[in-house]
């Protein structure tokens, strides 16, 4: 049975002794000429197995027909393990369209922190798509003019904005807490999986009344204004 040497994700051996058990293909990229393979293989050290990702380093070796139990031995000199399939891998939610790439992008990581169980790291990550929102809204807006001292934490900027109606009243609880719970996973440490996805939804909630529902209701209106558009007038020919 074909072997190689990897860290064993597992139980943690290092370089320890791993057998294939199977193997299937796919494109490295959509469109893309050139393979991977996801082999599933056991360690010796724990007999549990993982799912690696092997990249074809042997260039005598084209395309997805790579007969692995021939390789035997030598598995370990032609492919090369580039990482390994784990909960990270399941589909994490995406923000909205309409939310702004940077915050959608700290959206993203707080919950594929969410998929990968790391419950703190997603609260945090969920406070500071709502800080970075508040922060982005600050300075997006002219007609916000906040003082200083009121824009330094984002307990006085969530406070400030919306005493100001520039965020709607009824988010206050919602906003405080994203805030609340993010701080303590931050500094204490202690979010389990209830407190993330309830994060989850409160900043889903935050994203629609903020970003999704604005946005909405501006297409409406451009779509109305195109259809009163005065309608090209048909040339004298073709009356
Ligand atoms: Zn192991």
């Amino acid at each position: 049975m074909p072997e190689f040497h990897t860290d064993c994700p597992r139980c943690g051996a290092s370089h320890t002794t791993f057998d294939y058990v199977a193997q299937s293909a796919r494109r490295h990229r959509a469109g893309m000429k050139t393979f991977v393979f996801e082999t599933y293989n056991v360690c010796r050290a724990c007999d549990r197995g993982t799912i690696f990702i092997m990249q074809n380093i042997n260039s005598m070796l084209r395309g997805n027909n790579v007969d692995f139990p021939e390789l035997n031995l030598a598995l370990g000199k032609t492919m090369q393990v580039t990482k390994h399939i784990s909960v990270r891998n399941q589909k994490a939610k995406k923000a909205p369209d309409d939310v702004p790439k940077k915050i959608a992008n700290i959206y993203l990581e707080a919950t594929e922190s969410l998929t990968g169980n790391c419950y703190n790291a997603a609260c945090a990550m969920f406070r500071t798509a709502l800080d970075m929102t508040t922060q982005n809204m600050v300075s997006n807006n002219t007609a916000i003019d906040i003082p200083k001292d009121d824009n330094y934490t984002l307990n006085k900027r969530i406070k400030w904005l919306i005493s100001n109606n520039f965020i709607p009243s009824e988010l206050q609880d919602f906003l405080d807490n994203v805030r609340l719970d993010g701080n303590d996973a931050a500094h204490e440490g202690t979010a389990t999986e209830a407190e993330s996805l309830d994060l989850q939804d409160f900043v889903d909630t935050i994203f629609d009344r903020i970003y999704v529902q604005p946005a909405k209701l501006e297409r409406a209106k451009q779509r109305r204004a195109e259809r009163r558009k005065p309608k090209n007038k048909l040339p004298d020919s073709d009356k």
